[in-house]
């Protein structure tokens, strides 16, 4: 799960992260009176959507007065900020954050990310702070220091020393430094990060060391006991149809192409969408709706699919064990009478009471065709969204 940066700065400030002074705000003048209580005179006008690349889209603006915030305030909340992490549709501000405007000497980066090929969290920081770190790993990957973490000790101050000499903070600030990667560490073990990045960390004209960003992503299966950090969760920032879906304990992620899938099983519906891809289409979404679904169940999955309005055609595909086959039959036969089905539909059901819910189809009366194999299933679909 992802969080709102004035959300992150809450967390961090509770570890001992040195953050900016600031607020968040709904309207304009929430956006004036959250300025009226930071002691600085140059504030910040800070868009809040899950999506960074927010500087370069002109989500982030310098105000130099009050009326200068009100009037940016009033310019961002409500606009649409398309960043070149949003996709092209952008991202609505709802929020803001009204911060204290930093006098930045220096730009830095420094992030924890767990590390899938050691199965350790990495501390990673590069001098080369502010742009995209994914721009500096790819043409000068040396500029990225490393530390593994061990999970038996945790993060060693001798570790934290060692990257902040290595990206070159000033000799005086090292100590503030440490600290501030200290606090990172156990924000970030605490709570169940899967990402902690902050770019940038910055050292500022008066001596200070603090966090002018922060990313934090949670791990959602670690949610039922961070209760505080799941009343973070801003549902504008997700996608309905997902929403939706897990209302119903459905894995559903939603994807660009227009084949829609339901399957049984992350395995199948994973090879489900290679194998749509490999005859040339594009899954629009990924879909299991689990071992034992009911037809209750299968009627929400097939509707969230239907309520895409990308989606040109339907791809069923069914190993039939725990689940029935019958029961998948009976759950796209109520979706279609509940909300109507225009668009081709291919079917492919193997497995347990395959019989019964090929009969189910067949009984209908809808336009379904039925394919022999997944690979026979995936050219039908492909050609006829074609
Ligand atoms: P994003 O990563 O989405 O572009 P950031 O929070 O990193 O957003 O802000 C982009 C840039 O704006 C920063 O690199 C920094 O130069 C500037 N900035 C952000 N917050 C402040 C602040 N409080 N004071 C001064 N400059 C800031
Ligand atoms: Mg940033």
């Amino acid at each position: 799960m992802n969080i709102h940066e004035y959300q992150g700065k809450e967390v961090l400030r509770k570890y001992g992260v040195a953050v900016p002074e600031g607020k968040v705000a709904f309207t304009a003048d929430e956006a004036v009176k959250a300025a009226e209580a930071l002691s600085s005179s140059v504030y910040v006008v800070k868009a809040q959507i899950h999506a960074g690349g927010r500087g370069k889209a002109g989500g982030v603006k310098i105000a130099k007065s009050k009326e200068e915030v009100k009037a940016y305030a009033e310019e961002l909340l409500g606009k649409t900020l398309v960043t070149h992490q949003t996709g092209p549709d952008g991202q609505q501000i709802k929020r803001l954050l009204i911060e204290e405007g930093c006098d930045i000497k220096k730009e830095y980066y420094v992030g924890l990310v767990l590390d899938r090929a050691t199965s350790r969290i990495v501390l990673m920081a590069s001098e080369e702070g502010g742009t995209e770190i994914e721009e500096v790993a790819e043409k000068t990957p040396e500029k990225i220091v490393k530390e593994v973490i061990d999970p038996a000790v945790g993060l060693q101050s001798y570790q934290a020393r060692k990257i902040a000499f290595t990206i070159n903070i000033p000799k005086e600030l090292v100590g503030q430094a440490v600290k501030f990667m200290m606090g990172l560490y156990k924000a970030f073990t605490e709570k169940d990060c899967s990402i902690a990045e902050i770019n940038p960390l910055v050292v500022t004209g008066d001596g200070k060391v603090m966090a002018l960003d922060a990313k934090l992503n949670f791990d959602s299966n670690a949610l039922y006991r961070q209760k505080d950090i799941l009343e973070y969760r801003d549902l504008d920032e997700e996608d309905p149809k997902e929403i939706e879906a897990s209302k119903y304990d459905l894995s559903y992620i939603s994807l660009d192409g227009n084949i829609g899938c339901m399957v049984n099983g992350a395995g199948l519906a994973m090879s489900t969408m290679d194998i749509i891809k490999h005859y040339g289409g594009e899954p629009a979404n990924f879909l299991d709706v689990g071992g034992g679904a009911t037809a209750e169940k299968v009627t929400e999955a097939f509707k969230i699919i239907l309520s895409d309005q990308n989606v040109k055609g339907i791809f069923v595909n069914i190993f039939g064990g725990i689940m029935k086959c019958d029961v998948i039959a009976e759950g796209v036969v109520e979706a279609t009478k509940q909300v109507g089905l225009t668009l081709p539909l291919v079917v492919r059901l193997e497995g347990t009471n395959v019989d019964l819910g090929k009969k189910i189809l067949d009984d209908s009366g809808l336009n379904i065709t039925s394919a022999e194999s997944m690979a026979d299933g995936a050219q039908k679909i492909v050609s006829l969204v074609k």
